[in-house]
């Protein structure tokens, strides 16, 4: 951050009073900006066994296939979250969405929270930001051309717990960026 959100002045990095780590602060009106992880909220849809991902046609790590997920926003439930970026990167309705994942990405401040869910009925399609989507079976996953490494992670819980049936909430957290995406 440069500049103050409130009154436009440039910003200084500072360790306000009675805390105890740097802060944006604006020397012209003293807002404090307080900069926190954001939520990720997204999917594990599925139909008949088969996985629904998507290959993302925007940066970062266009072209790589990706489960659907994006930011949380403000005023929806994280599982309405969950289901609103899964039509939007899939055009696919999901239900029954349970909590199955949380994984804390330490270097880029987000926490992916991952919801098993299933396809309301197999209808989907390329959207603006997805320019393939389709069902994989999972001997056919792109495990090479996966977009981040949360994903790829996601993947793997799900279909090591698809073995036994037995799906316990899982927690995760990646520290330092690999070789592909986050
Ligand atoms: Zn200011």
């Amino acid at each position: 951050m440069k500049f103050c959100s409130h009154c436009g002045r440039p910003v200084t990095l500072t360790v306000p009073a009675d805390d105890d780590r740097p802060r944006h602060v604006c020397p012209s009106c003293g807002t404090i900006h307080y900069q926190n992880p954001k939520l990720v909220v997204g999917c594990i849809p599925v139909w008949e066994g088969r996985i629904l991902m998507c290959r993302r046609d925007i940066e970062p790590r266009r072209g790589y296939w990706t489960l659907p997920a994006g930011f949380l926003e403000n005023g929806e439930t994280a599982a309405a979250g969950a289901r609103r970026e899964t039509f939007e990167e899939t055009g696919a309705r999901v239900v029954q969405l349970t909590p199955y994942l949380m994984v804390d990405i330490i270097h880029i401040h987000q926490i992916y929270l991952m919801f098993r869910s299933r396809l309301l009925a197999p209808d989907f399609h390329p959207t603006r930001e997805s320019s393939a989507v389709k069902l994989f079976e999972e001997v056919d996953i792109p495990w090479d051309d996966i977009a981040f490494k949360v994903i790829e992670k996601t993947l793997r819980f799900y279909l090591e717990d698809r073995i036994s049936g037995r799906f316990a909430f899982r927690t995760d957290k990646i520290e330092t960026r690999g070789s592909i995406g986050n």
